[in-house]
């Protein structure tokens, strides 16, 4: 089926227009019916659907079971932990979760070369992983509805701050959220270094071009400006500031210099102090190959394991075989070989870190011990 077809029955079957009118909880269920039956129908065989009513959440699924009830079961800490935190209404609307074939993912036309997108016109988040790149869509898709509610529209920078600060979290015990180790940091603290990123100022005004175009600064950026919000638990009055103030001020400025109650100039000068005093996760002085102890090669999906570095504990352990696909590793996306060094670095040497794998066309999770510097 074409996509743009697609899209004209998704929005047959959506209830109401695009505006903010609450809808009961009947007309929410008649709704997530309609959408799984159409998208059921849509992908055919191998596909299952799930609802649920709790967090308004449709999903169409190649995954086993085992592996769907653990995504349901995430995406609903995080939609509990984002309610609390930060969008604090349900979401508007039935938001629909594709997790499809390596296949029907390629058919479902994504914007880029990307593993995930959130589409909202039809409301609907496909993602080819099920770890960092999911959750990032996600927080897109709550944000969605956060924004439509309130009659607005926020700038790229404050989207994807929050996209990339929840992409790279964990939420632990009690619903409080854990921020990972950062591989970008080491890279973001040289350019600051190097005086390679734009002012602040300048950040916040940036258009989505702009921002897609600095793609490889401007995402650590952004998510570190959230994270320093976030660490001194100020990300929700932040929040609630901007969205208060939204008439007068659109980029957030005014919001931020209110809840840090310094200009903007000082909230720099403050965050790039703090930021040059983090600690970057491990880094070796070698190559990341040797760490897997892969050699690898493009393939549309992801990294493809190639061969094995003699003596590796890739090869000992048989873990990993020629020809997988690595998706993700440590919960990261690994869409590139560029990926690869970022996400094996942010974890030490004798960890055991999960790999997200296609083998056979399946998409499945294995466990790997890191081998150290030099195998
Ligand atoms: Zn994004």
């Amino acid at each position: 089926m074409r996509p743009v077809l697609v899209m004209a029955m998704v929005a047959a079957v959506l209830v109401g227009a695009a505006g903010a009118a609450e809808r009961s909880p009947s007309e929410f269920a008649a709704e997530a019916k309609a959408l799984a039956d159409l998208y059921e129908k849509q992908f055919g065989e191998g596909y299952t659907t799930h609802i649920d009513s709790r967090w308004h959440l449709v999903y169409v699924s190649a995954l086993d079971d085992r592996t769907l009830r653990n995504v349901t079961h995430l995406l609903a800490l995080y939609a509990e932990a984002q309610q609390r935190s930060l969008f604090r209404e349900p979401l508007l609307w039935n938001v629909t979760v594709v997790l499809p074939t390596v296949n029907d993912y390629r058919k479902s036309s994504p914007p880029r070369e990307v593993a995930g997108y959130y589409n909202p016109a039809t409301r609907t988040l496909t993602s080819l992983t099920t770890s960092d790149v999911l959750i990032h869509e996600f927080t897109h898709a709550l944000h969605h509805s956060d924004e439509v509610r309130a009659n607005q529209r926020h700038p790229v920078w404050l989207r994807e701050g929050l996209a990339t600060l929840f992409q790279g979290s964990r939420v632990v015990e009690g619903g409080r959220l854990e921020v990972l180790p950062d591989p970008s940091l080491a890279m973001l603290q040289g350019a600051i270094r190097d005086r390679g990123i734009p002012p602040l100022a300048d950040l916040l005004v940036m258009d989505h071009r702009a921002f897609t175009e600095k793609a490889e600064i401007c995402y650590p950026y952004v998510r570190h400006i959230m994270l320093y919000l976030h660490q001194q638990e100020k990300l929700g009055t932040f929040y609630e500031a901007y969205k208060a103030q939204y008439t007068a001020d659109v980029t957030a400025r005014k919001a931020l210099e209110a809840t840090l109650g310094q200009p903007l100039e000082a909230i720099e000068k403050a965050w790039r102090a703090w930021l040059l005093a983090r600690e970057p996760p491990w880094t070796p002085a070698h190559p990341t190959v040797a760490h897997l102890g892969i050699r690898m090669r493009r393939a549309p999906e992801g990294i493809m394991v190639d061969a094995f570095l003699p003596g590796s504990t890739a090869q000992r352990a048989g873990v990993l075989k020629i020809n997988d696909i690595i998706v993700s590793v440590a919960g990261r996306a690994t869409p590139n070989a560029r990926d690869l060094a970022p996400a094996v670095q942010s974890c030490k040497p004798g960890q055991t870190i999960d790999i997200e794998i296609i083998r056979d066309g399946q998409r499945m999770v294995v466990q790997h011990v890191l081998g150290a510097i030099r195998e």
